[in-house]
C-alpha cells in the first residue's frame, strides 16, 4: 500500500469526517492494469491517455507486460489491515478493480479485506459499472464510485448514451455511498441528470467530484456554464461535490471539498 500522500488529484481520499478531522489518505492496488484504453480529445485537439497507463510505462518493474494485462498482487492483500490507524484508501489507483478481464473470485478477495478492515473507508472507481451489482450489498465501509465515461472516440450524445446506462447500473449498487467521478467535465452532463431525475425521481449517487482536464502540465477547465448548471442541480439535491486540485481557484472562489454525510443505512 502506498502510505506515501495520495498522488495529486486524488486528494479525496483524505476524508473529512463529521467532526473536522481528515483522515490520512492512500491508494492500495492488489490488482493492477487496466484495458480501457481511455483517451481524451483536449480543447486544444491534442489527445491525452490516463494518467496511470503514463505512470506504469515509466516505471516499468511493476508493469512488466505493460499497462493493459491484468496483474494479480496477493502479497498486496492483508496491507490495510496492517495499517491501525484509521484512513482513507482509494483502491485501484492503477486499476479497474471491477474491469471484465478481473476474476470474481479475486474481487472478492479484496472485498473481504475490506470488509475485515473496518476502521478504514475504502474508495473504489470504476468504468465498468454493469458489474457493481453482483458485489451487493458492498461492505459498510465501502464508497462505491463510477467515473464520468472517457471521450476521446465519443461524441457528447454518446457520452450522455453512456452515463445515462452508468446511471441505470448505479440504481442497482447497494453501498453507504454511491459517488460519481466527474473528471473531466468534457460535456454538458447536467441534463442527462435531469432527464434521468424527470423519470427516477432521485440522482444513484450521494457524491460528486468534479474536476478539469489536463494533459502534461496543460490544464483545461470544463466551461464554466456547464459546471455552473451542475453544481446548481447537485445543490439542489443536496449533493456534496468535492473539485479536484486543477479545478481554478480564480473562478471558483467558493471552493468545494464536501464529503458524504454518512448514515447507518445502504443506498439503492
Ligand atoms: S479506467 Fe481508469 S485506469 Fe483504466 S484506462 Fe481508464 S482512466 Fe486509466
Amino acid at each position: 500500500m502506498n502510505r506515501q500522500k495520495p498522488p495529486k488529484g486524488i486528494e479525496w481520499t483524505r476524508i473529512r469526517q463529521a467532526d473536522g478531522t481528515e483522515l490520512p489518505g492512500y491508494t492500495w492496488n492488489p490488482t493492477g492494469g487496466c484495458f480501457h484504453g481511455c483517451t481524451w480529445r483536449m480543447p486544444d485537439g491534442s489527445i491525452t491517455e490516463c494518467y496511470a497507463k503514463t505512470i506504469a510505462e515509466r516505471f516499468t518493474s511493476g508493469y512488466p507486460h505493460g499497462f493493459e494485462h491484468h496483474y494479480w498482487r496477493p502479497h498486496a492483500l492483508d496491507a490495510p489491515k496492517k495499517v491501525k490507524q484509521a484512513a482513507g484508501i482509494f483502491v485501484g489507483s492503477m486499476a479497474d478493480l471491477f474491469g471484465h478481464w478481473v476474476p470474481e473470485e479475486q474481487i472478492r478477495q479484496v472485498l473481504d479485506v475490506m470488509e475485515q478492515a473496518h476502521w478504514h473507508t475504502f474508495q473504489t472507481l470504476s468504468k465498468f459499472p454493469i458489474r457493481l451489482p453482483q458485489f451487493n450489498p458492498f461492505p459498510k465501509n465501502v464508497w462505491v464510485g463510477v467515473s464520468l465515461p472517457a471521450g476521446h472516440l465519443m461524441s457528447a450524445t454518446g457520452g450522455a448514451r453512456a452515463l445515462n446506462a452508468y446511471l441505470r447500473h448505479m440504481k442497482e449498487v447497494k453501498a453507504t455511498v454511491r459517488f460519481m467521478s466527474i473528471e473531466p467535465l468534457w460535456f454538458d452532463v447536467a441534463p442527462v441528470f435531469e432527464e434521468w431525475l424527470k423519470q427516477e425521481g432521485e440522482l444513484p449517487f450521494e457524491w460528486a467530484i468534479i474536476g478539469a482536464a489536463s494533459n502534461g502540465s496543460r490544464v483545461f477547465q470544463p466551461k464554466t456554464e456547464w459546471t455552473l448548471s451542475l453544481l446548481e442541480l447537485l445543490e439542489n439535491r443536496d449533493v456534496p461535490v468535492f473539485f479536484k486540485g486543477n479545478m481554478d481557484r480564480g473562478i471558483w472562489t467558493n471552493w468545494r471539498e464536501e464529503f458524504p454525510i454518512i448514515s447507518n443505512g445502504l443506498h439503492h
